[in-house]
């Protein structure tokens, strides 16, 4: 979800507020060391927390540990945009992700461009995304991937296709075409997905275009932005009992009064206040959840690719033992219940080792 959101909410404007005075509160109380802003420090980790999977907090509002990273290319994707260092994901989005890839290949769209998942350790971003936090967010393009490998420099350049019109707020005709379709369903018929977020204006072309079997359409939800990629979003995942759930959609297809909002004017108002500063822009650790703070001090594995996602491949000892981090709160023996085997792919092993804590950024 991107944070550009084009208006000005007032429930926002409190509660930037609030955070706003919450982060003056803690200022008085705490010396300034305390007080740096959650996105420099989590924006400063360039790899995840060596230990089993676990997100923290809610999306929009927390951090993860034991993330892994999704390769620069599988047989049926592309990571853009891979200077951000957003590859990373709790391991059961990664699969859910490589899944969808195979998936949709078969359905005939030709592989992802996949965007923004989370940073190593999650937290707030530096730029874009209010949420995208706990690691089980993921922007996936709605431009299939190209038949010729994309370089390093296109991917970082490619400009993705607004598939919506910025006046009418509705698809273009021309770009739309049946196997957006698909692929969205296909997105959404997995059990993990809970939520999709895309343009009003694709949720309306479904609602208009879909026969048959409706279902799906619960789960597609309309926001602002989403107009060149989709948001996909799965459940708090077990192991992480401090994770935070989403309410559940309503049980309809979304088609009728809510979605009606979105094309009249309300939405679309000129943000009234349009520098007021963003939550991730006052966010101090003090207003994550406090197990953030022992993600962000955790030790990582030696290198990216040692926590990198291959599906049942890993050539890791998943059975050694995991490295101890002692404020986390313990996983429960469950945890990786169901998770491909490669959810403790970087367990420490005795090749890997265990680096020594990265320090904290300089300020
Ligand atoms: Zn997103």
């Amino acid at each position: 979800m991107k944070t550009a959101t084009r208006r000005s909410l007032g429930r926002k404007s409190l509660l930037a507020t609030a955070l706003g005075l919450f982060a003056l509160a803690g200022l008085a109380a705490q010396p300034a060391a305390a007080e740096e802003r959650a996105k420099d420090l989590f924006g400063a980790k360039k790899l995840p927390v060596a230990t089993s999977p676990q997100s923290i907090g809610f999306y929009s509002k927390g951090c993860f540990a034991g993330g892994v990273a999704i390769p620069m290319d599988g047989p049926t994707w592309e990571v853009m945009r891979p200077s951000r260092n957003r590859r990373w994901g709790h391991p059961a989005m990664i699969a859910v992700i490589e899944k969808l890839s195979r998936d949709a290949a078969a359905d005939g769209w030709p592989g992802l461009l996949i965007g923004d998942i989370s940073q190593p350790r999650g937290g707030p971003m530096m730029t874009g995304h209010a949420s995208h936090q706990i690691g089980l967010d993921a922007d996936i393009w709605l431009t299939p991937m190209p038949s010729s490998p994309l370089s390093v420099a296109q991917r970082e350049t490619k400009s993705a296709t607004l598939m919506v019109d910025e006046k009418t707020h509705l698809v273009k005709d021309a770009l739309w075409t049946p196997a957006h379709a698909r692929l969205l369903k296909r997105a959404a018929s997995y059990p993990e997905v809970e939520r999709i977020l895309v343009n009003p204006g694709i949720k309306k072309k479904l609602c208009d275009t879909v026969k048959g079997d409706r279902d799906w359409l619960r789960k597609i939800r309309p926001f602002w932005g989403h107009d060149y990629h989709f948001h996909m979003r799965i459940g708090c995942q077990p192991g992480s009992p401090n994770c935070k759930a989403q309410e559940a959609t309503p049980p309809d297809d979304g088609c009728g009064k809510p979605l009606a909002w979105w094309f009249t004017e309300e939405p679309w108002r000129p943000n009234k206040n349009p520098d007021a500063p963003k939550a991730r822009d006052l966010m101090t650790m003090a207003n994550l959840p406090k197990e953030c703070r022992a993600v962000l001090d955790a030790p990582g594995p030696a290198s990216a690719e040692a926590a990198t996602y291959h599906g049942g491949s890993v050539p890791v000892a998943a059975a050694m033992p995991e490295p101890e981090v002692p404020s986390l709160p313990a996983t429960t023996a469950s945890g990786a219940a169901g998770l491909p085997s490669s959810v403790n792919a970087f367990t420490a092993t005795p090749e890997i080792g265990i680096p020594l804590p990265r320090p904290r950024p300089g300020n």
